[in-house]
């Protein structure tokens, strides 16, 4: 058995896998942020809290994973920074002390999502597989030639941070034109607030102001859906940015597929069916095996299932 936690900014799930990593079941509370003493119990009690719904016995788990957001130190399964977290330098290696003597690992959220989603998900049975996660900023994992790739230093598949635009948009990250500026959905957001302020009428407006003056992806695909041609518009440019850094994915890697999860993803195949279209004309050479588009099926578990998962 094996024991994935997704620790995330709001809420803190634990999961119980089995060795193939099928979820069995899961126990989440919300997450103490700023209280490193008190995560760390509430993980070993939701881990004990999910082996004792399975009958499982704490000994019979061989390892505990968890997904971060944030940066980290592998070798000493340390958060040293994170920020959602409100917490820098917290070491998890002793959180499922005394009753799980397993080795704990940890990766980036993003990574065990991709991990979770090529093991149990949209990626199942392929070899090389990016994952893309389109929420509040754009995260992403590579699973190469059946493994995940962290690079040389554990921090490699930041895609969100590769340049579409040069000089474009600044970043989080301190850069600009980065892929994430564009084609996350606080992108599409950026590119709908430009829009409007170029002036015109959009069903937007009215629907900015109910919200208290703050604008959702989400709104810009409803307005679309409506008619209204300038979310339309938006929409149209958010596509050209997102199928230009998977050409660019594409171009480099050349994987069997591409899973898109996130909130974005939810706007399903309304979103996919043009971006494979601009994939189509991106490509580089048209007579040999093509990157398959598809959405996400795991949701939330794929973090869960990517952590259980993890190895050295
Ligand atoms: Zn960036």
């Amino acid at each position: 058995m094996k024991i994935g936690v997704d620790l995330g900014g709001t809420n803190t799930v634990v999961g119980l896998c089995t060795d193939e990593g099928a979820l069995l079941c899961k126990q989440g509370t919300p997450t103490r942020t700023g209280d490193p003493d008190g995560l760390r119990a509430d993980m070993r009690r939701l881990a004990l809290a999910v082996c004792a719904e399975k009958g499982v016995a704490p000994d019979e788990v061989c390892q505990v994973g968890i997904g971060v957001p944030g940066s980290f130190i592998k070798r000493t399964c340390t958060l040293t920074f994170g920020t959602n977290l409100q917490m820098d330098d917290v070491s998890f290696a002793q959180a499922f002390q005394p009753e799980f003597n397993c080795p704990v690992y940890l990766d980036n959220d993003a990574n065990c999502a991709a991990l979770g989603e090529y093991i149990g998900g949209a990626g199942r049975g392929v070899r090389n597989m990016v994952m893309v996660t389109l929420g509040t900023g754009l995260g992403g994992g590579l699973i190469l030639d059946g493994k995940l790739y962290t690079g040389a230093n554990d921090i490699a598949g930041e895609i969100g941070h590769m340049v579409v635009h040069y000089n474009g948009l600044p970043c989080n990250c301190g850069r600009r034109g980065c892929w994430e500026a564009y084609s996350s959905a606080t992108g599409m957001v950026r590119l709908a607030e430009a829009a409007l302020a170029r002036g015109g009428d959009s069903l937007l407006r009215g629907m900015k102001a109910e919200n208290g003056g703050r604008l959702m992806a989400k709104m810009v695909c409803d307005a679309r859906d409506a008619g209204d041609s300038l979310a339309d518009g938006v929409f149209r440019q958010y596509v050209e940015y997102f199928a230009c850094g998977l050409n660019n994915m594409i171009a480099i890697l050349q994987p069997e597929k591409i899973v898109v999860g996130g909130g974005l993803a939810g706007y399903g195949e309304k979103l996919m069916s043009p971006v494979r279209a601009l994939i189509r004309r991106g490509l580089m050479k048209a007579d040999c095996e093509q990157a398959e588009l598809v959405l996400a099926e795991l949701g939330n578990d794929a973090g869960i299932i990517g952590a259980a998962m993890l190895a050295r």
